[in-house]
Parts: C-alpha cells; sequence; structure tokens
C-alpha cells in the first residue's frame, strides 16, 4: 500500500469567534504570532522522522483564521515543509480564509508562495442568517471576495455553507445554492449546523431560544442540496461534499481514506498508520496557546493524549470513514491488511432494503442508505466477523 499523508497546521486566531464554532480557537492576539510560528516550525521538525518515509500529498492551513498571519511567515511554513519533507509531484496546498477584507492578504501573494486551493468560510449569503451566525459579512462583501478570488490566480476555490439555521427556508437555502453556484467555485462543502457544548448557541438551545430544523426538514434540505448541486455538475464524492471533475479534496480524502496525517500547532490532531510495522497510534496536541508555545525548543512532545490502537480497529475505523465516501470503501484492499468476513444475512438484508450495493471492489451506500447511514453503519461495524 502507498504511504501517503497530509499535513494540517492549527492557526488558533480569529478576528471574532462565532457563537456556533466549538474549535480550538481564541481571539487573535498578534503579540503571539512570531511565538507561535517558531513553535509550529520546530514541532514540524521534532515530527518528521515518524512521517519520513511517506510521500506528502496536501498541506492544510486551517484554524482559526490562518490568513491573520502575515503572508511571509505562511510562506515559512511551507518552505520548512518542503525542506523536510518528500513532497508529491502535486501537493494540494490550502488555506482557509473568511470572506472579511480587513483579514486577507492580495491573493497573489497567496498564489506566490505555492498555495493552490483557498476554502471560503462563506456560509451564506443570506444577511439574515450571517447575522444569526455572528459573521462579520454580507451578501455583498461575500460576492466581492468571491469576485476578487475569481480574478487570482488560483483556481481551486471551495466553499463552506452552512444550512440548517433556524429561521431557514427551502427557497433562501436554494437562493445560497444559486448564489454560490453563479459564482463559480470549484468545490462545495454544505454542513448541517450542529449545536455544540460550550458555545453560545448551545445555551440558547437550553434555554429554549434556538429552535433546531426537525428531521425532516433535514432530509428535505439534504435532498435539495443534492439536487440543486448535481444539476449544475458537481458531483457529490462525500456525503457533504461536491467537486467539479477533479477538484475533490486532496487533503480530506487522505482522513476519509485513513491514512496517515499529521497535525501541528495547538489542539491539533495525528494519525499513524504503518502496516508492515504493525503501528497504529493517534495523538492530540496540548490545546492551551501558552502551553503549546512554551514546549518550543524543548525537544518534548507536544501531545498531551495519545492512543494506540490496533488493526482491528484500523478497518473497523476504514469502513466507518470509507462508507462517507460516494465511490464507497474498497474491501478488497483491506482484506490485503487483514482478512475479516460480513455477517451475509445482515448484508442480504441491507442488499434487500436497498440500502447498500457492491460495484466491484467496493462496498458503498446507496442514496437511501446515505439517509439512514448512522443505522447502515452501526449494523456493519458491529456484524464483521474475524475482527
Ligand atoms: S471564523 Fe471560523 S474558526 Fe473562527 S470562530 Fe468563526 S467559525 Fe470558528
Amino acid at each position: 500500500m502507498k504511504k501517503e499523508f497530509g499535513i494540517y497546521i492549527h492557526i488558533p486566531f480569529c478576528s471574532s469567534i462565532c457563537p456556533f464554532c466549538n474549535f480550538n480557537v481564541y481571539i487573535d492576539n498578534k503579540n503571539d504570532h512570531i511565538a507561535l510560528i517558531a513553535s509550529i516550525m520546530d514541532e514540524i521538525l521534532y515530527m518528521s522522522h515518524i512521517f519520513e518515509r511517506n510521500t506528502l500529498k496536501s498541506i492544510h492551513i486551517g484554524g482559526g483564521t490562518p490568513s491573520l498571519l502575515k503572508v511571509e511567515n505562511l510562506e515559512k511554513i511551507i518552505s520548512e515543509i518542503y525542506r523536510i519533507f518528500k513532497p508529491d509531484h502535486k501537493v494540494e496546498i490550502c488555506i482557509e480564509i473568511n470572506p472579511y477584507k480587513f483579514e486577507l492578504e492580495d491573493f497573489e501573494n497567496y498564489h506566490n508562495i505555492g498555495i493552490n486551493r483557498v476554502s471560503v468560510g462563506i456560509q451564506s449569503f443570506d444577511n439574515k442568517k450571517l447575522k444569526k451566525l455572528g459573521r462579520q459579512s454580507n451578501e455583498q462583501k461575500n460576492i466581492e471576495i468571491c469576485k476578487q478570488l475569481n480574478k487570482s490566480k488560483i483556481l481551486n476555490i471551495n466553499y463552506d455553507l452552512i444550512f440548517g439555521v433556524p429561521g431557514e427556508t427551502l427557497a433562501s437555502l436554494e437562493d445560497d445554492l444559486n448564489k454560490s453556484i453563479e459564482l463559480e467555485p470549484k468545490h462545495i462543502s454544505t454542513y448541517l449546523l450542529t449545536i455544540e457544548e460550550d458555545t453560545p448557541f448551545f445555551n440558547l438551545v437550553g434555554k429554549n431560544k434556538f429552535h433546531e430544523n426537525t428531521d425532516d426538514e433535514v432530509i428535505d434540505k439534504i435532498e435539495l442540496i443534492e439536487n440543486v448541486l448535481k444539476n449544475n455538475n458537481f458531483n457529490q464524492y462525500e456525503i457533504s461534499n461536491y467537486a467539479k471533475d477533479s477538484f475533490e479534496s486532496k487533503h480530506n480524502l487522505l482522513y476519509w481514506n485513513n491514512c496517515s496525517y499529521l497535525g501541528i500547532g495547538p489542539g491539533a490532531h495525528s494519525h499513524f498508520v504503518d502496516h508492515e510495522k504493525k503501528i497504529y497510534k493517534r495523538w492530540e496536541n496540548y490545546r492551551d496557546v501558552k502551553k503549546y508555545i512554551g514546549l518550543a525548543s524543548s525537544n518534548q512532545n507536544r501531545f498531551n493524549l495519545q492512543e494506540v490502537f490496533d488493526i482491528n480497529m484500523y478497518i473497523k475505523d476504514s469502513i466507518m470513514m470509507g462508507l462517507r465516501l460516494n465511490n464507497g470503501v474498497n474491501i478488497q484492499k483491506l482484506k490485503a491488511v487483514k482478512d475479516f468476513e460480513f455477517d451475509k444475512s445482515e448484508i442480504s438484508k441491507l442488499l434487500n432494503l436497498n440500502l447498500i450495493e457492491f460495484k466491484k471492489n467496493y462496498l458503498r451506500l446507496t442514496c437511501k442508505g446515505r439517509q439512514l447511514s448512522n443505522k447502515v453503519l452501526d449494523n456493519i461495524i458491529n456484524n464483521l466477523k474475524g475482527l
């Protein structure tokens, strides 16, 4: 099996914190930038021995809001990664941005340092929805940034859209999709608003001031998204992700294919798999920025949580994540890692109910199966034999 991996860089600063967000983020403190970059560079070098036999497929600079960093700091990080690792001939280098002019560099500067994909947190073009989500933007500003980006040399552009916001109708969601399509991104990710603990939205739900969408409303919205994007030549390749031909996210595909990745920065997660050496482990860095920065040059791990797991868990995780993909999971390839069997009677029930299908070596969910994905996945995973 080819040993590929991706690098995720977590920049934990934002100019304001959105009330739905539960990522590891803090209000931006420019005074911490230099020390954070130094610690990130140090961690990249410190962890490099683990991934020295892997080929680098992608670098994803996320957060938080990485565009708050000066472009020369982003360049330092990218150059250090190229100096240390073995890059593929076409590495995807992606940066996440908000459509906020005051946070952005000239896009040509990003292109000049090798960034070839930009993921824009549009969320919506509906002013009421944007206000509810605490975004520092509006329809007009979103459109301006998108048009500016379209004029740059960066061709691979993603929009993140949120749906399921209280007050949103099918018509307003369709309007968001159509406005996105008009601006011609190559990729669209759609996320259902989920209410996470320790967020201002969570407190509103507790006080009955926030009305979540019902299951039926969510199903109708997912169907609408699938239809509108499909009719506009976006291929759904994962439950929440749609791309024009050959613009699928290389970085996210590494996650869904259960490959190795190195997470750098406060609170970043990593995952390492080596079948030959039978190494299966994942870890999570210290979340606190000061603690993370304080460990620079200390020759110590940046993580406080590490889990070593076995090949059986690897197979189960691979099936769980692979079934998120429309192509499904390559069963023959997995069996080459370790042989296992499905429960024949359970599988034939799922086949008869048209929830799953086999295509060549792949097992995948049908459209109906995707709507009931949690139940179908539980059924498959809990009935595996030989693990
Ligand atoms: S800008 Fe993005 S990362 Fe920052 S708080 Fe808002 S949603 Fe979270």
